[in-house]
């Protein structure tokens, strides 16, 4: 496998800038996805790359997810200088503490543990994950009417509320009360580290807010130097394309070895 030529030339502009941001989403580009959230596991080389770029100057690399600040740490295996962005944004691992809700959030929180309780009872498969500031439904591994159905129900449920954000990916159901979106997270954390441009790679829906922030950044000449790649298929704004987690470990190294060139 080798980078398309578009690809490789992209790659070798983007290193050449004096400051960048190299982000990426976790599950589904860095870690194939798994039936239990908590079994993921990152694709031998993704990791090391990502730490090595870390360490060259003007480079700031981010892993930016929907998951919860300390099981992406755990999952990730990540360490400083390497940024943490968890919860869509909602949490950053350069800020102590990350979050602070307030007392309505909370109420909403248990407001919506009780009524997942109750969706359990109607479907026993889905799984209820516990993030900070949000609870995601979970369908992998059900028949695909009962999955449609269950998500269906979790996303109505969240809808009932105001302040409640419902965001569906595949086989998920964020409901969140305390919301960022990967867009503004991305756009916040480029603009912070005067990056020059942004690289960044997802493979889901929220991802693809990503990608179109960071086609509209008000910075008018990092937009236009965007590196944004979308994993696998489905509609996209990204300007390119790799096939899977494996083809991101390879795009990681040819980006490591033209940044350090
Ligand atoms: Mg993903």
């Amino acid at each position: 496998m080798s980078l398309s030529p578009d690809l490789a030339a992209a790659v070798a502009d983007f290193a050449a800038l004096d400051r960048v941001l190299v982000a990426t989403d976790f599950d589904g580009v860095l870690a194939p996805l798994v039936l239990d959230p908590m079994d993921s596991r990152p694709v031998d080389g993704g990791m090391p790359a990502l730490t090595s770029l870390a360490q060259l100057p003007g480079t700031t690399v981010a892993l930016v997810s929907g998951r919860a600040l300390e099981p992406l740490r755990q999952l990730s295996g990540a360490q400083e200088p390497l940024v943490l962005v968890g919860s869509h944004g909602a949490e950053d691992s350069r800020h102590a503490g990350g979050l602070a809700l307030d007392e309505h959030q909370r109420g909403l929180l248990a407001t919506l543990d009780d009524e997942l309780a109750a969706l359990r009872e109607q479907h026993p498969g889905i799984r209820v994950e516990t993030k900070p500031a949000a609870r995601v439904v979970h369908t992998r591994g059900l028949a695909e009417p009962e999955a449609q159905a269950a998500l269906a129900s979790a996303r109505g449920l969240g809808q009932r509320h105001t302040g409640v954000e419902v965001t569906p990916g595949k086989g998920v159901a964020e409901l969140a009360v305390a919301h960022v979106g990967k867009g503004v997270a991305l756009v916040d954390l480029a603009g912070e580290v005067g990056a020059d441009a942004v690289f960044y790679a997802g493979d889901d829906l929220t991802d693809e807010h990503g990608f179109a922030a960071l086609a509209d950044d008000p910075d008018a000449a990092r937009a236009a130097r965007a590196l944004t790649v979308r994993v696998g298929d489905g509609e996209t704004r990204a300007r390119f394309r790799v096939a899977d987690e494996d083809a991101v470990v390879e795009l990681l190294k040819a980006l490591l070895a033209a940044r350090r060139a």
